[in-house]
């Protein structure tokens, strides 16, 4: 498995390009933007993208959905509760975003537990409601794609609407925090961690 980050748009969040070494299959996670690196990273190395997938629909991590979705044409893959966010700029906040008011609606809608595959590789959703309704993580192998859900340091806001601290929590302590220690934690925002870093230093968890 081979994943590159790319911190797209001018919000950089973390865009993740998730590909099988052995079949070149891929997968492409949350496109805030700059559709023009992520189609030239994808060509460069050879890619063949099977996927679109969301973590959760804010605008920061959706910008460049269409574009890309024009280009690659291949389907968009969102939790099921993350619907009615996706489809309204004003909740997915892409209304006052520099990218302008985005409406998306996914073509295949996960649920926890699901598996996506691709290549030799199999990513288990785990819904992880509190900073969305809908938010998800991604686990592949040793490697966490937590979204805004887990940064390292620091948890999701659950200040926006559809957020819910409760269930952030809920989510972080018995999804999260229960995976092995050595997981490598891929954030929505900066810098990688792993579940025993997060363990044992993240202050909103202790
Ligand atoms: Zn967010
Ligand atoms: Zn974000």
């Amino acid at each position: 498995m081979k994943i590159q980050r790319i911190p797209a748009g001018i919000y950089a969040a973390n865009c993740y390009i998730i590909y099988c070494h052995n079949t070149k299959e891929g997968i492409i996670v949350d496109p805030g933007g700059d559709a023009d690196t992520i189609i030239e990273n994808i060509k460069n190395n050879k890619i063949e993208i099977k996927y679109i997938v969301l973590t959760h629909g804010h605008g920061d991590h959706i910008g460049a959905v269409k574009e890309l979705k024009d280009e690659l044409d291949v389907p968009l893959l969102a939790h099921e509760d993350e619907q009615e966010l996706l489809k309204n700029p004003n909740i997915n906040l892409s209304a006052t975003m520099a990218m302008g008011a985005i409406e998306l609606e996914p073509d295949i809608l996960l649920k926890d537990k699901d598996i996506i595959e691709f290549g030799n590789l199999k990513g288990e959703v785990i819904h992880t409601p509190g900073h969305t309704r809908g938010g998800i993580c991604l686990k592949l192998d040793d490697y966490l794609i937590s979204g805004d859900t887990l940064f390292k340091g620091s948890i999701g806001r659950t200040d926006l609407l559809g957020g819910n601290y409760k269930d952030l929590m809920d989510s972080i302590k018995n999804k999260i925090l229960i995976l092995d220690e050595n997981t490598i934690v891929l954030p929505g925002h900066g810098q990688s961690s792993t579940i025993l870093d997060e363990k044992l230093y993240n202050p909103f968890l202790n």
